[in-house]
C-alpha cells in the first residue's frame, strides 16, 4: 500500500544526543534528521530518500551496543520517537497494538494497568523502544520462561525503502496462510524496513517473584542448578541471571550494595520464581535449593526476605551503565553458546585475556537459560579493540555458538558474522536485503556489507 502525505520538514541542526548510542561508537553528523509523527510520514520521507538515493539510518532508543543506530556524515536520521502512542490493549484476550517508538517500560506500565503483563524486560527498559526491541530480537532477563522479543510479537508494520507500508499486523497467535512476514523483520536491525506499528502478546500477571542469590564454584554446577529448577515441582522459572565473582565484586561497588553471600565466592546467580509461597512462607524454590546445597552444586544461597533485598539483588546485576563508564573504552560480547560449552570457553578466554590484557578487567555473566554469555572487558585503546575480539570469537568458532545471542550485528559485530553464519545462509540474506531494498538505502554497511 503506498500512503499519501506530505513530506516533513527536516529538523535544523541535530542534536549530539542523536549522534551516538551505548556502543561508544561514533561515525558522524547526519545531513538532516527528522522526528515523523505517522506512518504516512516515514512512508514520504523514504519514498523521497529512495528516489534521491539517500542513506537512511533508523533510530529507536539509541540504546544499542552494536552501533547499529549511529548515523553516518550526510545520512538522512530517522527517528521514531514521537510514534510513542499505545494505541489499544484488548483487554480480554490481552493483545497491544502500539507504535514503534514507544519505550519498552511505557509498553509494560500500560499492560500492568490493564491487568496484563508484558514479559520483555532489560536493563535500558526506559529508554530502549518496541521498535529497536524488535529490530534487534531483545531477549533480557525473562527469556528463560516467554522467549525473546520475537515470541511476545504477533504482528508488524513497517515502511519498506520505496515508501511502501506492509501490514503484516495480524494479531492471531495462530497463521499457516503462507509465510510469516513479522519473522523478517524482527531482527532486522533496521536493513529491511522501519517498523512503524506492532501487534504484542500480553501475559497474565505471573504471581510474585521468590527471589534467591546463589554462589557456585563453576559454569558446569550452575547449568546442573538450571536444570534442577527446570524440573522441580512448583518452581515457575522466570529469571537465571549468572555473574562471575569479578562482576558481582565490582558491581555491588558501584552499586554501593554489599553482596548477599560471602564475596569471594567463583560464581554467583540470581534466581527468580513465580510462585505462592506454600504454608509457612516455604517455598518451591527454597525447597529446591536447599536439596541442592545438600548435593554440592551449589555454596551457599540467600533468599530475598523482602522487596529491598530483591531490589539490592537485581541493583548488582543491573550495574551494567556504571560498569561500562568505568572500564570505558570497553568491548562487550554477547555470546551464545549450548551449556556443555561455556566451562571450557570461559576458561580459554579468561586465559587468553588475562595473559595478553593484564591491566584490564574481564566481566562474564548473562542469561544462562538463552544460552547467552555476555563478557565486558576493558579499558582497551582502540588499536587493541580488534585483537580484542579476535581472540574471543576464535574460542566461539565450531562450537555451536553465535556472536549475538540478543543485541544484534550492527557495525561493530559485522567483520564476524562468518564465524556465526554459513556462506549459504550468508548469500539468502544478501539476496533478501537486495529484493527489499533495491538502492541499499536503509541503514546501509550494518550486518552485510
Ligand atoms: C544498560 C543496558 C542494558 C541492556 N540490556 C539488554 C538485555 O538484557 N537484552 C538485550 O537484548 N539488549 C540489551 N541492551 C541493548 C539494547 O537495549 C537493545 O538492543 C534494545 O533492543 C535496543 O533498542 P533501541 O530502541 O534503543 O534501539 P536502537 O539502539 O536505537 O537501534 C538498534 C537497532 O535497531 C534499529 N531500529 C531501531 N528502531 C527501529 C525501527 N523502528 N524499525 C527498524 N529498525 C529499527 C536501528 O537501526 C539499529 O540497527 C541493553 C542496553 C543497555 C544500555
Amino acid at each position: 500500500m503506498r500512503l499519501e502525505s506530505k513530506l516533513p520538514e527536516p529538523e535544523q541542526g541535530v542534536d549530539t544526543r542523536f549522534l551516538a548510542d551505548w556502543s561508544g561508537l561514533t561515525r558522524g553528523i547526519p545531513a538532516s534528521l527528522y522526528r515523523p509523527r505517522s506512518v504516512e510520514e516515514v512512508s514520504a520521507i523514504l519514498q523521497h530518500c529512495n528516489e534521491q538515493g539517500r542513506p537512511v539510518t533508523i533510530q529507536g532508543g539509541l540504546t544499542g551496543l552494536a552501533g547499529g543506530a549511529v548515523p553516518a556524515d550526510g545520512d538522512v536520521a530517522i527517528n521514531l520517537e514521537r510514534m510513542n502512542a499505545i494505541e489499544h490493549i484488548d483487554e480480554l484476550e490481552g493483545v497491544m497494538t502500539v507504535q514503534a517508538g514507544a519505550t519498552l517500560l511505557a509498553v509494560q506500565e500500560a499492560a500492568a494497568r490493564a491487568g496484563w503483563y508484558f514479559p520483555i524486560d532489560l536493563g535500558a527498559r526506559g529508554s530502549c523502544q518496541v521498535g529497536g526491541n524488535a529490530a534487534t530480537n531483545a531477549g533480557g532477563d525473562r527469556v528463560v520462561r516467554y522467549g525473546t522479543m520475537r515470541d511476545s510479537v504477533l504482528g508488524v508494520e513497517a515502511v519498506l525503502a520505496d515508501g511502501t507500508v506492509l501490514s503484516s499486523l495480524t494479531r492471531l497467535v495462530k497463521n499457516s496462510a503462507g509465510l510469516d512476514l513479522r519473522f523478517l523483520f524482527i531482527g532486522s536491525e533496521g536493513t529491511l524496513g522501519v517498523i512503524t506499528r506492532l501487534q504484542l502478546r500480553l501475559q497474565p500477571v505471573p504471581a510474585p517473584a521468590v527471589t534467591a542469590f546463589a554462589a557456585a564454584a563453576d559454569t558446569n554446577a550452575l547449568a546442573r542448578l538450571l536444570r534442577t529448577l527446570k524440573r522441580a515441582p512448583g518452581v515457575d522459572l522466570i529469571a537465571f541471571e549468572f555473574m562471575s565473582g569479578e562482576f558481582v565484586r565490582a558491581g555491588a561497588r558501584l552499586a554501593n550494595q554489599s553482596c548477599p553471600l560471602g564475596d569471594d565466592y567463583p560464581w554467583y546467580v540470581l534466581i527468580e520464581s513465580a510462585e505462592r509461597r506454600q504454608d509457612a512462607g516455604f517455598s518451591s524454590l527454597q525447597q529446591a535449593l536447599e536439596k541442592t546445597l545438600e548435593e554440592g552444586d551449589i555454596l551457599d544461597c540467600a533468599l530475598s526476605a523482602s522487596l529491598t533485598d530483591t531490589e539490592d539483588f537485581w541493583r548488582i546485576r543491573h550495574s551494567i551503565p556504571e560498569l561500562m563508564t568505568e572500564l570505558k573504552p570497553t568491548v562487550n560480547f554477547d555470546c551464545g553458546l549450548p551449556w556443555v560449552e561455556m566451562e571450557g570457553f570461559v576458561d580459554r578466554v579468561n586465559a587468553a585475556m588475562h595473559e595478553r590484557y593484564p591491566g584490564a578487567t574481564h566481566l562474564f555473566f548473562g542469561h544462562m537459560g538463552d544460552n547467552n554469555i555476555h563478557l565486558m572487558s576493558g579499558p582497551h585503546r582502540s588499536e587493541d579493540m580488534h585483537d580484542v575480539e579476535e581472540r574471543v570469537y576464535a574460542e566461539l568458532r565450531g562450537r555451536d555458538g553465535t556472536i549475538s545471542a540478543e543485541h544484534g550485528i550492527g557495525f561493530i559485530k559485522k567483520p564476524y558474522l562468518g564465524y556465526t553464519r554459513n556462506a549459504a545462509e550468508l548469500a539468502i540474506l544478501r539476496q533478501l536485503k537486495a529484493v527489499f531494498d533495491p538502492k541499499n538505502i536503509l541503514n546501509p554497511g550494518r550486518v552485510l556489507d
